[in-house]
């Protein structure tokens, strides 16, 4: 099939990463999902420019909006109170695959039939690990990841693969829309400009994450933002990342343009 690079070798080997753990969440986010579902989706951008700062603002341009497809009505989340983590400080990098978690509140409940068979892979455009981790744990940004990998490999959890992170905004795979609903979202600090690189401990990283995660969650594909978001063009990241470095996770890699 078209657009399909089917990489099936063994899968060997596991990393230290995981996920760490539900924690506590946020309520108030799922009512805000259910709040932007009935705007447009340009009411949607201009109030979220709105509430981000000045600073944020200026990253914003390469984040995953939090845009949803209109009628998704999240379920009650009675579990998850208003949780928003501190940034730690001083900030310390876990490390090569070793993993930080700080809990954001921009995450919901997933739909009770959700099969999580997909890794969404992105970049941050942000120049820091500390930077993205700020914004996705600020409440206003309205987007978060699943998991942030920096140039060292050093990994930072912000949303439990059992909850649903808002990374990919509208978009459509393997015509199932909402991709946040069924998908892992995984950002690399990248300035996304197709020549900032991505260093091999990154690399190494994602792959290390991507096999710890197979084990948890039956995952089918591997693809990236840009060919998910919709309308067609809207993003383009990751930009010039090297996918055969993903051949040993055994899954199918999603990503020619459409
Ligand atoms: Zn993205």
């Amino acid at each position: 099939m078209d657009g399909y690079l089917k990489l099936l070798t063994g899968r060997v080997g596991l990393g230290r990463v995981g996920d760490v753990g539900l924690g506590k969440g946020c309520g108030k986010s799922d009512r805000c999902e259910q709040k932007m579902t009935k705007h447009t989706n340009l009411v949607r951008l201009a109030t979220l420019k709105t509430s981000l700062s000045i600073s944020l603002a200026a990253f914003a341009v390469g984040l995953c909006v939090a845009q949803e497809v209109p009628g998704f009505t999240p379920a009650k989340d009675p579990s998850q109170s208003k949780f928003q983590a501190p940034i730690p400080r001083p900030w310390i990098e876990p490390g090569f695959c070793r993993v930080l978690y700080v809990q954001s509140p921009n995450s919901g409940v997933r739909p009770a039939d959700a099969v999580i068979d997909t890794i969404v892979v992105h970049a941050t455009v942000i120049p820091t690990l500390e930077q993205t981790t700020a914004a996705f744990t600020r409440e206003a940004s309205q987007v978060s990841a699943h998991y942030t990998i920096g140039r060292d490999g050093s990994i930072v959890q912000n949303v439990s693969g059992f909850r649903r992170a808002w990374h990919a905004g509208v978009s459509v795979f393997e015509d199932r829309n909402n991709v946040n609903h069924f998908s892992i979202g995984i950002e690399l600090v990248n300035l996304d400009d197709g020549k900032d690189p991505y260093p091999k401990a990154q690399t190494d990283a994602l792959c290390m994450l991507i096999r710890t995660l197979e084990r948890r969650f039956p995952l089918k594909y591997i693809t990236s933002h840009e060919y998910i978001a919709r309308p067609v063009g809207r993003k383009n990241d990751p930009l010039g990342y090297p996918w055969k470095t993903l051949t040993d996770t055994g899954l199918a890699i999603v990503v020619t343009k459409n």
